[in-house]
């Protein structure tokens, strides 16, 4: 069926124009923080035309505006800073609004910098999502990161702003000192209890200038494998994806700086991490749809949605040479399907029998 310009719109991810501040509005240092290596190459304070000139860059990627269009202002505690300055950006970005060139604007911040007297600047110039920093639920784990707020502020915060008509959106770590696989499970069963919009997953990476580095180089800290990474992010992913709750990130998004010599310690750095965690979950489904199917079959035929195909045959075809062991006489075939939603795994035999499974959350 052919879709209508509508639905192909708001079907698509939205063009994202982030723009990070560079730990404006922090009251001090995070432990694993390092927004000079995290953020790229922004300046200290983001002018007009910077902002512009950043803003116009992306926007030539969207010149058919066939995709909503988000400017997110990451990398600090946007709540935290000088409302003048607050003032100047949200002003900045709500011109491009106005022009119909913008949809939406999405800040990311504390959660014990979100308060009611925040709120009306905000829905003065039509923010709509509000991500907060929450990375644990543990208190001990929060204590020791340096976070300076409680999980406690955590559940304030995003009750103010679902109160408030705000979509709300999670941050979380795996792998903070003192966590523990049971602790990330009660801050994923927290999350549930929250019900944000969405979540992003960051395994902690160990960066140059933090504290967790001097830690680490002590030896007092131990980073995840890259394994554990997959396998805390699997975990997340099935339980939030259960509970309708939405994972737009697993793993952070990888700078030019990463790769310069000595600023990544250690950790479970990634370019996909979070295609390793798809293409895991794609292969177990498979191999359960694969069940009830014999192993003399002379051809199996898969069918995909188009942009779930490389997380079906995984990494290098990771997931495909699997099936094949299992299935050494089988020719297998794997086409993308028009019409397949995503998260449908079909297998059609030579035989003439179609099997068919959903992977929930897959959108
Ligand atoms: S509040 Fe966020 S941006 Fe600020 S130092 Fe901590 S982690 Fe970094």
């Amino acid at each position: 069926m052919k879709k209508t310009d509508h639905e192909s719109k708001t079907n698509r991810n939205p063009l994202i124009i982030p723009i990070f501040i560079m730990n404006s509005g922090c009251p001090h240092r995070c432990i694993f923080c390092n927004q000079k290596i995290t953020a790229g190459n922004f300046p200290p304070k983001i002018t007009k035309e910077f902002f512009e000139s950043e803003v116009k860059s992306y926007l030539a990627w969207n010149k058919d505006k066939s995709r909503k269009v988000e400017i997110a202002f990451y990398g600090g505690s946007f709540t935290g800073v000088d409302p003048v300055y607050q003032e100047e950006l949200l002003s900045w970005t709500y011109f491009f609004i106005q022009k119909g060139l913008v949809n939406s604007i999405r800040i990311s911040t504390r959660p014990d910098y979100i308060s009611a007297d925040k709120l009306p600047l905000l829905k003065k110039y039509n923010v709509t999502t509000i991500e907060i920093g929450a990375q644990s639920f543990v208190d001990e784990v929060l204590q020791f990161a340096q976070r300076g707020h409680s999980a406690d502020s955590i559940v304030k915060a995003v009750t103010i702003l679902k109160h408030n008509g705000f979509r709300t959106g999670l941050h979380l770590m795996a792998g903070l000192p003192k966590d523990t696989k049971e602790g990330f499970i009660y801050s994923l069963n927290k999350t549930i209890e929250l019900k944000p919009d969405t979540v992003r997953i960051h395994p902690v990476i160990v960066f140059s200038g933090t504290v967790l580095a001097e830690e680490f180089l002590k030896g007092k800290y131990k980073s995840l494998k890259l394994s554990d990474a997959v396998e805390l992010c699997r975990l997340a992913w099935e339980k939030l994806s259960a509970a309708d709750i939405r994972i737009i990130r697993m793993g952070l998004h990888l700078t030019n700086e990463m790769g310069e010599n000595g600023t990544v310690l250690a950790g479970p750095i990634h370019p996909a991490l979070g295609s390793l965690v798809l293409s895991s979950i794609f292969y177990d489904h498979t191999i359960n749809l694969l069940e009830n199917i014999f192993q003399d079959n002379k051809e199996l035929r898969f069918g995909l949605a188009e942009r779930d195909l490389s997380n079906f045959r995984g990494l290098n075809n990771m997931n495909l040479s699997a099936i094949k062991k299992l299935y050494p006489c089988t020719n297998l075939i794997v086409e993308s399907n028009i019409n397949q939603k995503r998260g449908v795994i079909s297998v059609a035999t030579d035989s003439g029998k179609s099997f068919t499974l959903t992977i929930p959350g897959i959108i």
